[in-house]
């Protein structure tokens, strides 16, 4: 029976009850303290730390330790030692020492790197980051230590997802900090909080098998819609099936020992898909976490004879999976991005939301970037999921605050007593509607009441990615209104409500309310001069641009090289996956489909010379029919698969998705053709509702 009581939450993390237990006291503390002001570990108490943490690693069973890290592939790696070591013949000890906990040296060279590592160099170095903590990941006959670490190159370049984000989050909160000083503030810990909402698929695992598509690439390259999906919206929070349910609580009761604060569990739109989101945490912990629930939604599927599918588009025409980034800065216990009911608390809470609209007006292409991803084109812009143009949405009453400080004139039909337009810092802003009947679903950024979120990211990307972009543009924007109110130095308010409204008017052609999946929106965007960057190659590009290669590298989170590396990484990526899809289709449209099609055509066929030979009257017009459309859909067949062949040949990505496209047009329409019995793929309507 599963553990209701959360006794086990947490117990296959080295947290600070298990230091303090674990760890000479003097060392548990300096640890701690490392821990809570994110600094990197005293190599003094790498000896005793190490110890402590393998003595309470052993208690809970584990055999191996780890660095876990996440490479640029956009999963995570691990290699695991024993703490085996050899004493004399036959005997061994159980070591760990300082130095396996600090530090490790691993062969990179089949990491991507874009270049970066020189072929004589291969070695790539990880390094712990105390700021998340060891923990315990277990599989049926044990468990290994996973020591959170930094990938990079000898040279100290980023060969991976996290060094980069924590950098950004030095930089976003070394900003706010600057800004905070300004408001008179005391110093203060500043913590970037996220909150990563998971979508994902599950389908019976039988079919999986059986779908050659899926099993290679995520998704399903063929498949006609079934007559129902999800057009009478009644999988969108329903019950919960058993089945399902059971995995769920499988899928909780693991990541609650792993001390991830899984909370919410429910039926998504699409049959078959499902999300979870957990509560918000410190962002660098909360990136590691949602590594963890992708990965135990994975393994737990399997335990369960289902196969978690976290593509950004698994099924044709029904909705795709997203993973919503919920984004704050807090200073203290003070989330900033929540209004205060105060004056001075509303002028912060307004100078970080215009920041926030400065930086992604300025540099809305780099956070596209960040979402970038064969699987995600299928996603953004395919209007059931945020445009690939960002935009953000504040709500109703948000709105005419911002056009109240833009103009310095009060706003009709904003509810409020005050008689003229909102003074930064002399007056209170109205309530903020908390609720869900504000919300604008076709938003890619929206502010949802003390936090924004960001809708582009796809399901099965890293956040990491979105979140470096986020905090570097914001610290930028910071910084620019630091310098702007350092200029200046009149009465700070209304210097403060003056550098508001410039920001206001200069970047407000960035906000949008309406609905985002209409056809009208792309066209007044580019109005505004909004970039649009429909597919991965237009969303990589902005990595070129000397302007942002300057802004990372101001910030230190990603320099040039870095810069270009990435590029070079997210193009290959790209070309790869587009080419693999290809040739899964064409394998499976030229030794799956092509035969049946064929036999039941040829078995057509000579019904119908049999039925002229022996002059029947009946059936023939419809054996006739069948034929010809079977005929045709055979030449047709073989028309699109030598198309997609030379596209292949070729290697060119955008030719051979057209052509795939075209391919599974045909392919979809033979499947309402051919007898059931002997279409050799399991179909939409089984896969999406028999699970
Ligand atoms: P919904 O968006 O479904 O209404 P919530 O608003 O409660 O649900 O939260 C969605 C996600 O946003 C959750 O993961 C939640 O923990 C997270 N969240 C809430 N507050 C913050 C915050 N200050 N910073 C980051 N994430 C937050
Ligand atoms: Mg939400």
């Amino acid at each position: 029976m599963f553990d209701t009581s959360l006794k086990t939450y947490g117990e296959d993390v080295f947290s600070e009850r298990e230091m303090r237990a674990h760890l000479p006291k003097d060392v548990a503390a300096k640890l701690i303290a490392t821990m809570r002001e994110s600094r990197s570990l005293d190599p003094s108490i790498a000896d005793a730390v190490a110890h402590g943490m393998k003595e309470w690693a052993l208690s809970r069973g584990a055999t191996h330790f780890t660095h876990w890290f996440q490479p640029m592939t956009g999963g995570t790696a691990e290699k695991h030692d024993a703490f085996l070591e050899p004493a004399g013949i036959a005997q061994a000890v159980q070591k760990f020492s300082g130095r396996n906990l600090i530090g490790g040296e691993t062969d990179a060279s089949s990491f991507p790197s874009g270049g970066l590592r020189s072929t004589f160099e291969a070695r790539g170095y990880t390094a712990w980051d105390p700021t998340s903590p060891a923990f315990i990941k277990r599989h049926s006959n044990g468990a290994t230590l996973c020591i959170p670490t930094a990938f990079c190159s000898y040279t100290g370049e980023a060969l991976d997802m996290k060094t980069p984000l924590l950098r950004s989050m030095q930089a976003v909160a070394r900003a706010t900090s600057r800004l905070m000083e300004k408001f008179g503030r005391e110093p203060s810990h500043v913590t970037i909080t996220l909150g990563a909402e998971q979508e994902y698929f599950l389908i019976d695992r039988s079919f999986y098998l059986k779908r050659p598509d899926l099993l290679q690439t995520g998704r399903t390259v063929f498949g006609a819609a079934p007559a129902k999906h999800q057009q009478l919206d009644d999988h969108y929070f329903g019950a919960i099936r058993p089945r399902v349910l059971k995995f769920m609580t499988e899928v909780e009761e693991r990541l609650w020992a792993l001390g991830i604060p899984a909370k919410t569990r429910h039926n998504e739109v699409a049959p078959a898909q499902f999300e979870l989101a957990p509560m918000f945490e410190d962002q660098n912990l909360a990136v590691d976490h949602n590594m963890l629930v992708m990965e135990t939604l994975r393994q737990t599927a399997e335990a369960h004879g289902l196969v978690c599918l976290l593509h950004e588009k698994p099924f044709e025409g029904v909705n795709g999976s997203g993973k919503h980034c919920n984004w704050s800065i807090a200073y203290g216990d003070k989330n900033l991005l929540s209004p205060g009911d105060n004056p001075r608390d509303n002028a912060i809470f307004l100078t970080f939301l215009s920041a926030v609209i400065r930086a992604i007006d300025l540099h809305a292409d780099m956070l596209r970037f960040s979402t970038a991803g064969a699987g995600n084109d299928h996603r953004l812009g395919a209007n059931e999921a945020p445009p690939a143009i960002i935009s953000i949405f504040l709500g109703d009453e948000l709105s005419s605050v911002m056009r109240e400080i833009e103009t310095g004139e009060k706003q009709e039909g904003a509810h409020r007593d005050r008689a003229s337009a909102m003074k930064v810092g002399v007056d209170t802003l109205p309530p903020l509607p908390r609720d869900t009947t504000d919300r604008n679903r076709t938003s890619p950024f929206a502010f949802t009441g003390n936090k924004f979120e960001f809708r582009a990211p796809g399901s099965s990307q890293n956040c990491a990615a979105s979140q470096t972009v986020l905090n570097t543009i914001v610290a930028e924007s910071l910084d620019a209104i630091c310098d702007k109110l350092e200029k200046r130095g009149g009465d700070f308010n209304s210097e403060l409500q003056l550098l508001l409204q410039r920001l206001i008017k200069k970047h407000k052609r960035v906000l949008f309310s309406g609905d985002g999946y209409g056809d009208e929106w792309p066209r007044e965007a580019a109005r505004r001069g909004l970039p649009n960057l429909r597919d991965t190659p237009a969303a990589i590009a902005p990595l070129d641009d000397p302007a942002n290669r300057e802004l990372f590298s101001r910030y230190g989170v990603l320099s040039a090289s870095e810069m270009s590396s990435r590029r070079e990484i997210a193009s290959a990526d790209y070309a790869s996956r587009i080419l693999i899809e290809g040739k899964v289709a064409l394998e499976i449209a030229r030794s799956m489909i092509r035969p049946v099609v064929a036999d039941e055509f040829s078995r057509l066929a000579t019904a119908i010379g049999q039925a002229k030979r022996d002059g029947l009257k009946v059936g023939l017009r419809g054996l006739g029919a069948l034929s010809q459309k079977l005929g045709a859909g055979l030449d047709d067949l073989h028309v699109k698969c030598e198309r997609l062949d030379k596209a292949i040949a070729k290697g060119e990505p955008a030719a051979i998705r057209k052509t795939m496209d075209a391919l599974r047009n045909t392919v979809d329409r033979l499947e309402l053709l051919v007898d059931d019995g002997k279409w050799p793929l399991p179909k939409y309507r089984q896969m999406l509702f028999v699970y």
